[in-house]
């Protein structure tokens, strides 16, 4: 029987009638004929109030414990689903992480799978079972429990997938697929039909939550199809899987923003060699992620370098170089944090010249000042105010027709 993998989020179980709704959908796919491996994230908000219910005990948990607590959450959910399911009449067994053998490296809080030895759920879906796996969670090689970062979920379903060579692999949600933009602000946003494991990857890196990144890295490596749909409705949603020309033709497929980022400006900064080698060094050994690095040309000398960094480490990124000002030679640092990135995704970036102009005059018209640009080959970035975010999305979202139906329903047909 060909396999399936589902894979359901927080609101798509968050209650016990979401639960039994779940409980329905997984057994009607099984009567379509599937072998049916389920994938569970924690209830609800259950993994954030974990965090909250640490956080009142030490402002500092241990790692492993915490670990330990926050896998908790989709236990509860694996149980209740086997449970709905088994009342519906049908077999089903729930595993943990390490019982269904997700294997992962050691960091706690970011572990990454390295390994999926399967067989206990191929001895389950031989013996008819639908099979229901923790999701976020796994085994390290030193035998303790791990997890896989916020949104793990989405890699566990992946991961199992492309170990038992499923046919795709459906990530419920309480959306109906991957839009053009923010709905939320853009309400005439549409679901596209299909993005490439390229666009999907540039989307969820620049703001898009709806699938975590490493999850779309994994599938693009074992060619593993996705399909991102609602929970709540029988709606198609969006496949994520290779290119083909269609996508291309469509240009672009969304825009997406981010209000996460703050930026870090290091004012007349000598123009010699090793300097920018010595800000990031600093950066990468206080675990700062940098995103976009601007330097401008060198007027007598000196130059200002500009990056960009998650807010959360934004304080902790400027008191490093606040602590190298002399060393650098620099003449101050700055921190702001009014910043929100605009990003524009589109696998026909490659071959269409114009598109960067088309953005930066829809931007103008709007009367948004960039600040910061940086691109991929298929993917223009441009730091606004954040004031101004809603305001960049929603022009360039118009300038580029992507509420018009019928440019993606040609181009976007779905798979083929
Ligand atoms: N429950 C975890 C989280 O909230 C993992 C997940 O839902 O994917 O991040
Ligand atoms: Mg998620």
């Amino acid at each position: 029987m060909p396999v399936i993998v589902q894979k359901f989020g927080g609101t798509s179980v968050g209650t016990a009638e979401r639960i039994k709704a779940v409980a329905r959908r997984v057994v009607e796919t099984r009567i379509d004929g599937y072998d049916v491996v389920v994938v569970v994230s924690a209830m609800g908000h259950t993994t954030d109030e974990l965090v909250g219910l640490a956080s009142e005990i030490t402002p500092m948990p241990p790692p492993r414990e915490l670990d330990m607590l926050l896998t908790a959450g989709e236990r509860i959910s694996m149980a209740l689903l086997a449970m709905a399911i088994s009342s519906l009449g049908h077999d089903a067994v729930s595993f943990t992480g390490s019982q269904a053998g997700i294997i992962t490296s050691s960091e706690h809080g970011r572990a990454k799978i390295i390994d999926v030895r399967a067989a206990r759920i191929q001895e389950a879906l031989g013996q008819g079972k639908v099979v229901i796996v923790a999701g976020f969670q796994g085994v390290s090689t030193t035998a303790d429990v791990t997890t896989l970062g916020r949104g793990g979920s989405d890699t566990t379903a992946v991961a199992l997938a492309a170990a038992l060579t499923a046919e795709s692999c459906e990530v419920y949600t309480d959306v109906d697929g991957v839009y053009t933009a923010d709905p939320r602000i853009v309400p005439d946003a549409r679901v596209l039909h299909a993005v490439s494991y390229e666009e999907m990857l540039e989307m969820a890196a620049s703001g898009a939550r709806v699938l975590q990144l490493r999850s779309v890295e994994y599938a693009r490596n074992h060619g593993v199809l996705l399909r991102v749909r609602s929970s709540f409705n029988e709606t198609t949603g969006t496949w994520v899987r290779e290119e083909d020309e269609r996508m291309e033709k469509a240009i672009i497929s969304g825009v997406t923003h981010d209000v996460s980022e703050a930026k870090v400006t290091i004012q007349d900064v000598p123009d010699r060699p090793g300097i920018a080698a010595r800000v990031f060094q600093r950066m990468s050994d206080e675990g700062v992620n940098v995103d976009m690095i601007v330097q401008n040309v060198s007027t007598e000398g000196t130059t200002d370098i500009s990056f960009t960094v998650p807010r959360e480490d934004g304080l902790r990124a400027k008191a490093s170089i606040d602590a190298e000002l002399r060393e650098i030679g620099a003449a101050g640092v700055t921190y702001d944090e009014g910043i929100g990135k605009v990003s524009l995704v589109g696998a026909g970036m490659k071959s269409h010249p114009g598109v960067a102009a088309t953005m930066f005059g829809a931007l103008a018209d709007a009367g948004v000042n960039i600040e910061m640009i940086s691109t991929s080959s298929i993917r223009i970035s441009c730091v606004v105010r954040e004031a101004d975010v809603v305001k960049a999305v929603r022009a360039v979202h118009d300038r580029f027709r992507l509420s018009d139906e019928v440019i993606l329903r040609e181009s976007h047909p779905g798979p083929a």
